[in-house]
């Protein structure tokens, strides 16, 4: 009970701080600063949600109609020529991935997403969809066991929290979406697991979804963003795997980074207006300066003991 209190409380305070930050003119000021740089030299924000209850569809698609206003949208194949900076010589662009494989995926986020002629990139854990056709129960509590132990607003009831199955991930494949790996039971990847974890969750389950969707699995998208769910063992066969790997400390993308580190800043469905402007304009940039280099630290530092 008071866990989920705390959680009320901490988006509350986000929420409210800002609005402080907008109002007072901070927000602005950075923005427009913000702006300034983005205009001059290519950045791609990468955008992670989570679950999208069909009563956030309406709020859902008026954010992603001030997302499309903010800056172009790309498809998840555009994501290569970015990297490869051989299209864009400036500006800002964005790109939305959805995790956690949930059934709201497939029954609102995208059908919105596609109603605007956009396609999202969904990171899906094998076990959970592998789930599907169990019982309603097993089901939900895979999900608080392994995905989400939290309540909060898009994740509340039962509904909230079942997968699509693989024929379900099969057709968005078919409707021009993307699928990634979001490892097999969505396991934290810290240091000192026994090597076969690292296999089954990393090698294992892109050779899986390859399998299930009949096209190459190319994208990973890591579990929990606390620094504690990253090594440089997972990060190595990240690399070894996978085309794109997708971390979750906010910080843009620049033509050339590094293709497997590739950071998302968080959005939910329900966000106010100055929450989608504290993350685009890089204010939380800020704020994960100092996180991001630890982590990185923690990588390089891992990789030589
Ligand atoms: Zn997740």
């Amino acid at each position: 009970m008071s866990a989920t209190v705390a959680v009320t409380e901490s988006t509350m305070d986000r929420d409210a701080l800002a609005q402080v930050l907008l109002y007072s003119g901070i927000l602005p000021t950075f923005s427009l600063f913000s702006r300034t740089v983005e205009r001059l030299s290519p950045q791609l924000r990468v955008i992670n949600y989570h679950g999208v209850p069909e009563r956030f569809r309406r709020d859902f698609v008026s954010q992603l109609r001030r997302l499309r206003d903010y800056a172009p949208i790309l498809h998840p194949n555009e994501l290569a020529d970015f990297h490869a900076a051989d299209q864009f010589v400036s500006g800002l662009r964005l790109l939305l991935t959805f995790d956690d494989g949930l059934l709201n995926h497939y029954t609102v986020v995208a059908d919105c997403l596609e109603d605007m002629g956009l396609r999202g990139l969904f990171f899906i854990p094998v076990g959970f969809v592998d789930m599907a056709a169990r019982s309603r129960s097993e089901r939900v509590s895979y999900f608080r066991a392994n995905i989400r132990p939290h309540w909060d607003v898009r994740h509340r009831w039962a509904d909230d929290l079942l997968p699509m199955s693989w024929e379900m991930v099969r057709e968005l494949v078919e409707r021009g979406h993307a699928i990634g790996s979001h490892t097999w039971s969505h396991q934290r990847l810290g240091a000192g697991l026994p090597p076969s974890v690292y296999r089954r969750e990393i090698l294992e389950a892109a050779d899986r979804i390859e399998d299930e969707i009949g096209a190459p699995l190319v994208y990973f998208g890591w579990p929990f963003g606390d620094p504690e769910a990253y090594s440089s063992e997972a990060l190595t066969l990240v690399r070894r795997r996978h085309r794109f790997g997708f971390s979750t400390f906010a910080l843009p993308l620049r033509p050339g980074g590094d293709p497997h580190l590739i950071n998302r800043v968080n959005l939910e469905a329900g966000f106010p207006t100055a929450r989608l402007r504290l993350a685009l304009d890089g204010f939380l940039d800020v704020k994960m300066y100092p996180r991001w280099a630890g982590v990185r630290r923690r990588l390089a530092l891992s990789e030589k003991g």
